[in-house]
């Protein structure tokens, strides 16, 4: 039958985009995920020394090559958390402490957080997204948690139907003091003050 050959074609062409997508997302994720620069020698776990820069690139390419699950698989297992000896009864916002390694030629190595996000290139001082995989992650748990990601709503999401109502409303009141009727009752605008 003509329609499901068809049928069949396009999904074999949607399937091919798709993939071809796919490919491209990744490709632009390693390139906006590059290694960055890491922590210098005045670092006290000295991760320079230990790791070099072709093993940082290596890892990170690696890193990039798996699937979003894996990679959070991989952060997850490559970071250490316990929960925080207090030393102080006033100071209870650190609820643990982190510990990072990553893969040295000989093995793994702990390093500093700095160098470890930004070989796999994250910023410095962004952990959004190590943060995201372990809070969601039971302390007792080796499954990363689910991921939170686009799930919650954007505190910077602007409500486009009163903006543009708004705006509708000021076009409105802008022609009114030309030529325009005054048969049609003015519309009533949520911002319209009283005077
Ligand atoms: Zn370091």
């Amino acid at each position: 039958m003509p329609a499901v050959a068809s049928s069949v074609v396009g999904n074999k062409n949607r399937k091919r985009k798709r993939c071809a997508e796919r490919k491209e997302q990744t490709a632009a994720q390693q390139k906006k995920h590059c290694v960055k620069p890491g922590c210098n020698l005045s670092c006290k776990k000295k991760c320079i020394t230990k790791i070099s820069e072709e093993q940082r690139q290596q890892i990170n390419s690696e890193f990039w090559s798996m699937s979003h699950y894996e990679r959070r698989c991989f952060m997850l297992h490559a970071t250490k958390r316990k929960m925080a000896s207090r030393k102080t009864t006033t100071d209870s916002r650190r609820k643990h402490s982190y510990f990072y390694f990553l893969n040295g030629t000989d093995g793994m190595k702990a390093v500093c957080k700095t160098f470890f996000l930004t070989t796999l290139g994250f910023q410095k001082n962004n952990d959004t997204v190590l943060q995201n995989c372990l809070k969601s992650t039971a302390l007792d748990s080796i499954k990363p948690g689910e991921d939170r990601r686009g799930k919650a709503p954007s505190s910077t999401k602007i409500d486009r139907s009163v903006l543009t109502e708004h705006i509708e409303n000021k076009g409105y009141y802008g022609v009114q003091g030309h030529s325009r009727s005054s048969r049609s009752a003015p519309i009533e605008s949520p911002y319209a003050t009283s005077y």
